[in-house]
């Protein structure tokens, strides 16, 4: 039996999760939940896993989860100190980081201190604080095991392998809904048709993130700090069928791929079970029905958000995490219909140009790091630019 923390479980991630977890009751537990604002899901979660501790973000959210327990016997916390009680809670063996954004960096870094293994999909943590992340993964010996599609298949590709013969990491990407729009087409979308996405079900800040491919951006530098190889050495290959998860190539030209249906289950399940493979009865994949599969090189000129990560990861220090910030504001802006889907870019560039970057040496110098990237990202949005 596995104990785990599901950080995040109203979302996407946190959803499917728990319907794995549900399907296999005899290997996991959840010994605790935490959840933003959704606290009509929150409660149905809490009442059917019956965790031990629950973390929600606000008072109010606390107070009203309490309402409808009715006296269950469940701890109920709130804010980021619950957050990190949830994170740390003594029962768990792994943590699941489902959050989304840079606020799920603190409760992760707490679950990684705590010696908790963990299933990171919030890859968010890693951008903003790899070297940090990574050095205390390393400090107390737990798993970090990714969720990320791209991630795990690169995880499973290198299985067995040494760290020292690969030649490349390719992450493929689905190219998003707007693959084939050029400047003109890109300039009017709105957050409807940015929203939906072809291949996958996932939270609005993904989806977004997707559509302008700032998500692949993060994956190269999540697998940067993950898989310890170089920017140069990651590649990125569009790859609209979303069948091909990710590869490894090494330096006598064998190529390791992961394929499946494209379907989050399969990684999540695997970051539970690893090293084991779960009885999950998904539909097998037929690349006979498939028929080709086709890849491209992406054209960073449609899509200058990928070629800002690249820039952000070889300066590094401080760069990605205001990067990151810029684009949640960035994201946001863009839903509510503040800016244009090329303003995201170009809001991107402009706080990233200001800033100087520095040496990141500490958590609490991150969290600043965000923050003014969140501030210079309002004011320039303040200030008028579309
Ligand atoms: P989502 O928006 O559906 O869910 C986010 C969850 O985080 C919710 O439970 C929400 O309540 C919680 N949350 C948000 N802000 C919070 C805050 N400030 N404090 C506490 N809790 C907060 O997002 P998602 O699509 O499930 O994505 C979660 C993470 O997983 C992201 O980092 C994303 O990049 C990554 N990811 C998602 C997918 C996918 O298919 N959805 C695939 C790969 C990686
Ligand atoms: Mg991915």
């Amino acid at each position: 039996m596995k104990n785990l923390t599901i950080l995040g479980s109203t979302g996407s991630i946190g959803v499917s999760t728990l319907q794995i977890i549900e399907a296999f009751p005899d290997r996991y537990k959840v010994v605790a939940l935490s959840a933003g604002k959704n606290i009509d899901l929150l409660l149905k979660q809490v009442e059917r896993f019956r965790p031990k501790i629950v973390a929600v973000a606000t008072e109010q959210g606390a107070e009203r989860l309490s309402a409808g327990l009715k006296g269950l016997d469940v701890q109920i916390v709130c804010g980021i100190e619950g957050l990190i009680q949830c994170a740390t809670c003594h029962d768990a063996q792994m943590v699941v980081a489902a959050i989304v954004g840079a606020a799920g960096l603190v409760p992760t870094m707490a679950a990684i201190k705590a010696g908790k293994d963990v299933a990171l999909a919030n890859k968010e943590t890693l951008v903003a604080a790899g070297s940090l992340v990574m050095a205390e993964v390393e400090r107390q010996g737990c798993c970090m095991i990714p969720v990320d599609s791209e991630h795990s298949a690169i995880f499973q590709s290198l299985a067995g392998q040494r760290k020292e013969d690969i030649r490349r990491l390719i992450l493929t990407a689905s190219g998003g809904p707007f693959r084939k729009h050029d400047l003109e087409q890109l300039s009017s979308v709105t957050p409807a048709d940015a929203l939906a996405h072809p291949n996958w079900d996932m939270g609005q800040k993904i989806s977004i993130d997707s559509a302008t491919m700032m998500n692949k951006g993060l994956e190269v530098i999540e697998a940067h700090w993950l898989f310890g190889v170089p920017g140069e050495q990651i590649a990125v290959h569009i790859h609209p069928e979303s069948i091909v998860h990710s590869m490894v190539e090494y330096w006598d030209g064998a190529v390791i791929a992961q394929l499946g249906v494209p379907d989050m289950k399969t990684p999540i399940a695997y970051a539970l079970s690893w090293p084991q493979r779960l009885p999950l009865e998904q539909k097998p994949l037929s690349l006979t029905q498939a028929g080709s599969l086709t890849f491209a090189e992406p054209d960073l000129q449609q899509f200058p958000c990928l070629r800002l990560a690249y820039e952000a990861m070889e300066v590094g220090g401080s760069l990605p995490a205001v990067m990151n910030a810029a684009n949640e504001v960035a994201v946001e802006a863009f839903l509510q219909q503040r800016i244009s889907f090329l303003g995201i870019p170009e809001l991107i560039e402009a706080v990233m140009k200001r800033h100087h970057p520095e040496q990141l040496t500490t958590i609490d110098r991150v969290l600043q790091a965000d923050l003014w990237g969140r501030q210079e990202a309002r004011n320039l949005i303040d200030g008028g630019l579309k």
